[in-house]
């Protein structure tokens, strides 16, 4: 740090500059242009010595107020480099962006912040003559390097780095404004902070299928945990009015996706679409997607949902118009389309035709792979094996498996297996339900299940026997007893 009055020889520093402004103020007016600019220089440059030894000497008396310290090294450092500046600017432009407004009608250019100073006190203050400059708007403001500067604008120059080094208000102002201005940053991160944080809850409540009630108490427990969530949108009516905004974002990001080239491959993203028709509270909906592969994800092939457009003719020329007008709002085009999986009712009511014709997407035969999906096909082949007479055992052994499942999903019976599996020393599965509709793996977790928790199943059959032959009068007992019998048999 710069001492001013260290000089022990003789002068000090301040002396010395006080001599030299001096002799330069003694210097006679008619002096011609070419010394005057040389002058202007020396001043500026003189003038420059002075705010060091004026501005730095402030700021190290602020230093043992440790608070405001980074915010006023970074300040003291604008404010040099803005003073610095002055002394190398050549047009009004470059004066305006330190932080002026330039009015042409009253020629006027004025500090911006002290002039906002003035604005927000009241209307008894003095005016805004601190920070106020005259510069003829008829005077040139541009000037070359090979040009010299102007008297009017010379002296512009030096009132502004008058106006930044001596101004105390200015100085306050400055102070002032950054203190504003870090104070709305803050807030503005605050509600940022909270905003995303609450974002993040209606999104967990989305994905999960989870009541929007659930809202209100996830807030609460993010408040708890000390987690910024403002004080607005609290309710429970907040995720449903939030919803929408969050479906139009992720429709924008999947038809982004689909319109853009894939780096890895130089076309855009292909997709094989799938869809099957359901029913819910008298709706028909198709539920639609598709399988694409998405480089850079965590999986290559990735499953996106394109939504659930209601049906409002089951023909096949509607069902394919109905997914055109969905994949079209996605703005997935027909070159991008390389297969569809369907179950029987789609072949059969003819939709991959009807996609490959001209009124929908006019695919080039032959192109485009259509496959009859794998699972309704294996679920249909049980049944129809079913049928023949070589596998009459396979009808058995389900109905033994419908039997027991039966007789032990009730009540005490429910509990004797578990009982039993202790004794047995291994976990229970619980025993499948068989239906008639689902698909052949379905039928094989059933007997799975069965072969995992026969030895059970067998002692707590043995033991129904076994308690009818203690009460041999009892008729109850003893009909329980024989379809025992029979099952273990099996
Ligand atoms: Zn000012």
């Amino acid at each position: 740090m710069r001492s001013v009055d260290r000089d022990a020889g003789g002068m000090s520093d301040k002396a010395k500059l006080d001599q030299i402004l001096e002799k330069l103020s003694n210097i006679p007016a008619n002096t011609n242009d070419i010394v005057l600019t040389k002058l202007d220089k020396l001043q500026d440059q003189l003038t420059d010595l002075q705010s060091q030894m004026k501005v730095e000497p402030q700021i190290a008396d602020k230093q043992p107020n440790k608070s405001s310290d980074s915010l006023t090294n970074t300040r003291s450092a604008d404010y040099t480099g803005s003073i610095k500046r002055i002394n190398t600017i050549r047009c009004l432009k470059e004066l305006i962006d330190l932080g002026f407004i330039y009015d042409d009608n009253t020629s006027e250019l004025m500090c911006f912040v002290c002039h906002q100073s003035c604005d927000s006190k009241s209307t008894n203050s003095t005016g805004p003559t601190d920070g106020v400059f005259t510069y003829p708007h008829d005077i040139k403001q541009n000037f070359d390097d090979h040009e010299n500067l102007p008297r009017a604008f010379i002296n512009l120059k030096k009132s502004v780095k008058r106006h930044f080094i001596d101004s105390i208000s200015h100085q306050k102002n400055v102070k002032t404004e950054e203190e504003r201005r870090a104070k709305q940053r803050l807030l503005e991160n605050r509600n940022e902070n909270a905003g995303m944080n609450l974002g993040r809850l209606c999104m967990k409540l989305y994905l999960k299928g989870c009541p929007y009630a659930d809202f209100e108490d996830d807030v609460l427990v993010q408040k708890m945990n000390g987690t910024t969530v403002g004080e607005l949108n609290h309710s429970r009516k907040f995720p449903a009015a939030f919803r929408p905004f969050v479906s139009k974002a992720i429709v924008r990001r999947v038809s982004d996706f689909f319109g853009r080239k894939l780096s890895q491959t130089g076309h855009l993203p292909v997709v094989n679409i799938t869809a099957d028709k359901a029913t819910y509270k008298h709706n028909t909906r198709q539920f639609f997607s598709c399988v694409t592969v998405m480089p850079g994800a965590d999986k290559l092939l990735q499953v996106i949902s394109f939504g659930q457009p209601i049906v409002k003719s089951h023909t096949g020329f509607q069902l394919a118009m109905n997914m055109k007008e969905t994949m079209d709002h996605l703005d997935i085009k027909s070159c991008q389309i390389e297969g569809g999986s369907f179950d029987g009712q789609y072949f059969h009511l003819g939709v991959q035709k009807a996609l490959e014709s001209p009124a929908v997407y006019d695919l080039p035969p032959n192109t485009v792979l259509w496959a009859w999906d794998a699972l309704h096909r294996s679920g249909l082949v049980d049944t129809h094996l079913c049928k023949e007479e070589r596998f009459q055992w396979v009808v058995d052994d389900t109905d033994v498996c419908s039997q027991l499942f039966r007789m032990f999903n009730w009540g005490q019976n429910h509990e004797k297996p578990i009982e039993a599996s202790v004794l047995w020393k291994f976990h229970l599965k619980e025993l499948v339900k068989l239906s008639e509709t689902r698909f052949a793996n379905s039928r094989r977790q059933v007997y799975l299940n069965i072969h995992h928790d026969l030895p059970a199943i067998i002692t707590c059959l043995e033991e129904k026997i076994l308690l009818s032959h203690q009460n041999p009068s009892d008729g109850k007992l003893r009909e329980k007893a024989s379809e025992a019998k029979e099952l273990k048999g099996k």
